[in-house]
C-alpha cells in the first residue's frame, strides 16, 4: 500500500499540477464606528491579518485572520498569525498542489498544533483561489449553498442603554437588522438585567433580543440572571458562564436558549459539548473551528445531536465575513441566523464593491471564489507597515538615482 504520509508538499502534488508559488501576509488596521464594549475588551479598531496565496496558474486567493481585542479573546492575535504563517505555514505550502485543499490542510494540521485562526485564514485563501480557477463560488466547492442570503444580527455594545435603543431603532427603520445581541457582563447582574429589560421593552415584538455574557458570570450569577432575562423577553443567552460543565447544569432550567461560543473550539469540543448537553445552540465560527471544512464538521455534529445552529463572528472584516457566509450558506437549518456584521462595524471599506446588506440579510456573492475583490489602494493605505514600505521604496529610488 502506498504511504500517504505527507512528508513533503510534493507528496500530494501530481505531476503538472497547479502549485502554490507565493504566500504573503499583511496587517491592516481599521477604525470602528464606535467603541465596541465586551466583557473582556473595549475595541476602538480592528486589525485584519490578510493572507494572499499565489498559484502557478496566476490565480490568487485571499484569506483573513482576525481576533477580538488582540489577545483578549484567545491565544491567537493578528500579529502572531502573521508570524506563524510567514515562518511555519508558508514553507509547508510552497510547491504543494493548489487544488488539493483538504490534503494541504491535513498536512498543516499534522505539522502545526492549534493555530486555528491562522489555519482558517490560509484555507480561505486556498478555496478562494480554487474557486477562481474552476469558476465556482466557495459555497459550491463546500457542497453547495442552501441559502442565497443570510439573516444578520446586530450587536448593541455601546454600554449605554439609551444609545443602544436609539441604535436599534435606527437599524430597524432602515431595514438592516431585526435581531439584536446585547453585550453584557461588565456590570453587576442586576444592572445588566435592567439594561436588557429596558431595551426589550422599547423594541417590543419588532425585534429579537439576545445577550452575550462572554463567560463573565459565575454559575450563581447565571441562576439569578437567566430567569430574569427570560422574564424580560430575552430569547437566548450566549456563553453565560465559562465552564462547559456549568453550562450543562444551567441549560434547560429556564425558558431561554443557552448558546455555546467560547467553549466551542472545533469538532472535538463540539462533540464533547453535545455529549454533556451543555448547549441548545452552537455559535459556529469558522476561525474558532479551525477552518471552513472544520466548521462544516461542527455543524454536522450539531445536526446529529439536534443542537440548533447560529453563524457566529470574530468581528472579521469583509474577507473573513464573506468566507463565513459561504460556509453558513451550506447549513440547511440556520434557524438562529448569523451575526456577520463585522464589516459594518468598520469605518473603512477595503473592497471594490462593498458587501450587500439589505432587508435584514447579507447577500451571498455569485462570482467565483469568495466573489469579492480587494481595493488594493485602500489595502495599501491601511496596511500597518506602509511607512516602512515607503521608506524602503524611497531608499531604493535614492540608490538608483
Ligand atoms: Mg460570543
Amino acid at each position: 500500500m502506498q504511504n500517504t504520509t505527507l512528508s513533503s508538499p510534493q507528496a500530494c502534488t501530481p505531476a503538472g499540477a497547479v502549485t502554490i508559488v507565493k504566500v504573503e501576509t499583511i496587517l491592516v488596521d481599521l477604525p470602528t464606528i464606535r467603541p465596541h464594549k465586551l466583557s473582556m475588551a473595549v475595541m476602538n479598531g480592528q486589525t485584519l491579518m490578510l493572507v494572499r496565496v499565489q498559484c502557478s496558474d496566476g490565480t490568487v486567493g485571499v484569506g483573513e485572520g482576525t481576533t477580538i481585542g488582540g489577545l483578549a479573546y484567545g491565544a491567537e492575535s493578528p500579529e502572531g498569525m502573521k508570524l506563524a504563517v510567514d515562518t511555519y505555514f508558508a514553507p509547508l505550502m510552497l510547491g504543494a498542489s493548489a487544488n488539493r485543499v483538504s490534503a494541504l490542510m491535513a498536512r498543516l494540521n499534522n505539522c502545526i498544533r492549534e493555530n486555528r485562526f491562522a489555519k482558517c485564514a490560509v484555507e480561505t485563501a486556498l478555496f478562494d483561489a480554487l474557486g477562481k480557477r474552476v469558476g465556482l463560488p466557495v459555497s459550491e466547492l463546500l457542497g453547495g449553498r442552501a441559502h442565497d442570503r443570510l439573516p444578520v444580527a446586530w450587536t448593541l455594545a455601546s454600554g449605554d442603554t439609551a444609545r443602544d435603543i436609539a441604535e436599534a431603532q435606527q437599524m430597524l427603520s432602515i431595514g438592516r437588522h431585526q435581531i439584536f445581541k446585547l453585550k453584557i457582563g461588565r456590570k453587576p447582574v442586576r444592572d445588566d438585567v435592567a439594561h436588557v429589560t429596558e431595551i426589550k421593552k422599547a423594541l417590543g415584538n419588532k425585534a429579537s433580543v439576545r445577550v452575550d455574557v462572554n463567560m463573565a458570570w459565575s454559575e450563581l450569577d447565571a441562576r439569578y440572571g437567566l430567569p430574569a432575562l427570560a422574564d424580560a423577553g430575552c430569547e437566548l443567552a450566549e456563553q453565560p458562564v465559562a465552564h462547559a460543565d456549568a453550562m450543562a447544569r444551567i441549560r434547560g432550567r429556564y425558558p431561554i436558549a443557552i448558546m455555546a461560543d467560547e467553549s466551542l473550539m472545533g469538532p472535538v469540543s463540539a462533540f464533547q459539548l453535545a455529549q454533556s448537553g451543555a448547549a441548545d445552540v452552537f455559535a459556529i465560527k469558522t476561525e474558532q473551528s479551525g477552518g471552513l471544512q472544520a466548521a462544516q464538521q461542527v455543524a454536522g455534529i450539531a445536526d446529529a445531536a439536534q443542537i440548533a445552529l447560529y453563524g457566529g463572528t470574530m468581528l472579521e472584516g469583509a474577507v473573513g465575513s464573506i468566507a463565513s457566509a459561504h460556509v453558513f450558506s451550506t447549513f440547511q437549518d440556520l434557524r438562529w441566523g448569523t451575526e456577520l456584521f463585522g464589516p459594518l462595524l468598520l469605518t473603512e471599506e477595503i473592497l471594490t464593491h462593498p458587501l450587500v446588506y439589505q432587508d435584514y440579510h447579507l447577500e451571498l456573492p455569485t462570482g467565483p471564489g469568495l466573489g469579492i475583490s480587494l481595493d488594493e489602494d485602500r489595502v495599501q493605505f491601511f496596511r500597518r507597515d506602509r511607512n516602512s514600505i515607503s521608506v524602503s521604496v524611497s531608499k531604493a529610488e535614492a540608490t538608483v538615482i
